[in-house]
């Protein structure tokens, strides 16, 4: 009886299981063929999520986030899309298309900043590996213009592994374009510490995972503090990602990580209101002209 229970039992499981992977491979099949069309409809759109210099209060930077709204299937999260797109390689004229966006929008609009703004892109390790980058990077820049702008480009740690040859080309070819190189989701990847030696780094982006837990583990806290210490021996500047509330914000600033982002001070915003946003930061500083 027991035997025939354990039976009964595995074939439910099996079926179970084998429905579920059935439905996740038709989703995932449909996601990767829509999304070449995707791409040509325009269906991906740029999101801004302002980086805050917090010893100021003012907004020194954007980071650019994917949005894919799906005519029928309604929102799309980039930690859904973006990984099909490495593997298909749509990775590389989607970031062209975004690149190409994000560059026309600047260009187009009427403020000056008083000083540099930042712009940072997230780039994919495949793409990072190709020479094209070095041409996108080049458009971008011709694209804005005189506006005064520094292209940020964001890798992340979690799939930043080697540093090979033609990794190494292409970032010298980017830092003599004045293009920024920033570590994205520092502190969760497998890729060891040598890189940094290797590679000129300006920017590394303390993981949101411990800015979240900076409150409740000292563990975390010890973590952090490891990290501001290793980033200003290094002479790399720091940026704290997932900033939700007053005192993760104090906390940070107290060890002087004045570059802070997160729902705190904004949510990444469509390109209307990143508009608005743009015109009424400027008015804010026209009003009190300190320096940055
Ligand atoms: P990321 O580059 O580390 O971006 C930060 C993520 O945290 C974004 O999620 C952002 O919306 C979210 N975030 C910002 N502030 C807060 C906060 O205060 N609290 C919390 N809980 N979350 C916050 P999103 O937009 O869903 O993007 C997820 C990841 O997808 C990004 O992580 C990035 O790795 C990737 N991604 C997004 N757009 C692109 C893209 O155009 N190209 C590439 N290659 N990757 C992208
Ligand atoms: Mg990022
Ligand atoms: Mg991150
Ligand atoms: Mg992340």
């Amino acid at each position: 009886d027991t035997y025939a229970l354990v039976i009964l039992f595995s074939v439910v499981v099996c079926l179970v299981m084998s429905l579920l992977i059935r439905n996740w491979l038709t989703a995932t099949t449909s996601i990767r063929s829509n999304m070449a069309l995707a791409l040509k409809r325009n269906e991906f759109e740029p999101y801004f999520q302002p980086v805050m210099n917090v010893a100021s209060d003012r907004c020194t930077g954007m980071e650019i986030l994917t949005r894919w709204r799906h005519p029928t299937d309604g929102y799309v999260s980039p930690d859904v899309f973006i990984p099909l797109a490495e593997e298909s390689g749509l990775i590389i004229p989607l970031t062209q298309q975004l690149m190409r966006r994000v560059a026309a929008v600047i260009a187009s609009s009427p403020v000056h900043w008083p000083e540099m703004l930042h712009i940072a892109i997230n780039i994919s390790a495949v793409h990072l590996s190709n020479r094209q980058i070095v041409d996108d990077c080049q458009t971008f820049l011709q694209t804005v213009g005189d506006k005064n702008i520094r292209l940020v480009l964001e890798l992340t740690e979690r799939q930043f592994v080697d540093v090979t040859d033609t990794t190494l080309e292409v970032l010298a070819a980017l830092k003599q374009q004045g293009v920024a190189i920033a570590i994205d989701d520092f502190g969760t990847g497998y890729s060891g510490l040598s890189y940094l030696s290797k590679m000129n780094i300006d920017f590394l982006k303390i993981d949101q995972s411990f800015v979240a837990m900076i409150e409740e583990e000292t563990t975390t806290r010890i973590i952090v503090d490891v990290v501001i210490d290793l980033a200003g021996k290094l002479d790399m500047k720091l940026i704290a990602e997932g900033v939700e509330n007053a005192r993760q914000k104090a906390y940070l600033l107290d060890k002087h990580v004045l570059f802070q982002q997160g729902y705190f001070f904004a949510r990444p915003m469509p390109m209307t209101q990143f508009s608005l946003y743009w015109r009424e930061e400027h008015a804010r500083y026209s009003a009190s002209p300190i320096a940055l």
